[in-house]
């Protein structure tokens, strides 16, 4: 188990969210579809790094550093006797090819050079340690976790770990002796500690609770062709059932994530949960869960 996993971020739910049920326009939707390839790309990374003998290495991942007012990103740090190892995890899929130190699509198009990312991110990685007074030694390298990658005139001098090269990496690095110590852990928490959270509105278009598709959705497959007996929710895409007390504690979730200063009222969750006919289950449900704030006709729930 990894030193601090990994989790999904609010861009994404909310990107997800949205993407269900609104119209996302175009570029927002190369934003999250480029989110959920990421994401996905880290978590096939994150199956192969759980295969490290947790006793020599210490896996912190998805940090957001600062450095001078300099925010940069590493994906997972492996942190081990001697050599601590920053990866930048891509997943790229199908052919790209390699050009006086740029990468570009087939179509010629230019892809933003992973090299570059890590140059930079290494770079502010060093001042970053060297402020907290760290001398340690560090070797960045970008994986390629897409088995469907392939990079034609691919350079051989690069911290570069392609696909077929990524279980013999980890082989090797699970075989060096390494053992763990208190300075190891204190680097982990100081990186954890250090970690900064920034505002998953800024790359979402802008969205009101109006143009949203209303209804609970499907927990598996995201469809709104459900329907309800007051027990059951049931997904008539892919025959999914969930109990109605749980459908509609996510839909409040959702609608709380995406716009956290709303007040939750039964009105406003019987709306938003539209096939749920009974506005006092609706009352039930709530009272349950949430704590009630004020009174008769003014009551919200927190
Ligand atoms: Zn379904």
């Amino acid at each position: 188990m990894a030193f601090r996993e990994r989790t999904e971020s609010d861009e994404l739910k909310i990107f997800r969210i949205l993407n269900n049920r609104t119209i996302l326009p175009s570029k927002e939707k190369q934003i999250y579809s480029n989110l959920e390839k990421g994401f996905k790309g880290e978590v096939m990374f994150d199956q192969l790094t759980e295969g490290l003998n947790p006793n020599k290495f210490l896996i912190v991942n998805d940090l957001l550093l600062e450095t001078n007012s300099t925010t940069f990103q590493i994906d997972s740090f492996i942190i081990s006797q001697g050599t601590h190892f920053p990866c930048e995890v891509k997943n790229f899929e199908g052919d790209y090819y390699y050009k006086s130190d740029q990468f570009f699509a087939m179509n010629d198009t230019e892809i933003q050079n992973p090299l570059d990312q890590i140059k930079r991110s290494d770079a502010l990685l060093r001042q970053f340690l060297q402020k907290k007074k760290y001398s340690i030694s560090i070797k960045s390298n970008v994986f390629f976790v897409n088995p469907a990658f392939t990079l034609y005139q691919a350079p051989r001098d690069k911290p570069i770990i392609y696909p077929t090269q990524l279980a013999k990496f980890l082989e090797e690095l699970n075989a060096r002796t390494s053992i763990l110590n208190d300075d190891h852990y204190k680097l982990a928490e100081d990186l954890v500690k250090e970690h900064k959270t920034i505002s998953p509105y800024t790359r979402l278009p802008p969205y009101d609770y109006y143009q949203m598709k209303k209804g609970p959705c499907c927990m598996v497959c995201h469809s709104f062709t459900v329907s309800s007996d007051g027990t059951i929710l049931a997904c008539h895409s892919c025959g999914c059932v969930e109990y109605v007390e749980d459908a509609i504690l996510r839909s409040v979730r959702e609608l709380q994530l995406l716009f956290p200063d709303i007040k939750i009222t039964t009105n406003l969750i019987f709306e938003w949960c539209q096939v749920i006919e009974s506005r006092k289950q609706i009352r039930r449900i709530l009272k349950k869960h949430f704590n009630k704030m004020g009174s008769r006709h003014s009551t919200y729930y927190i």
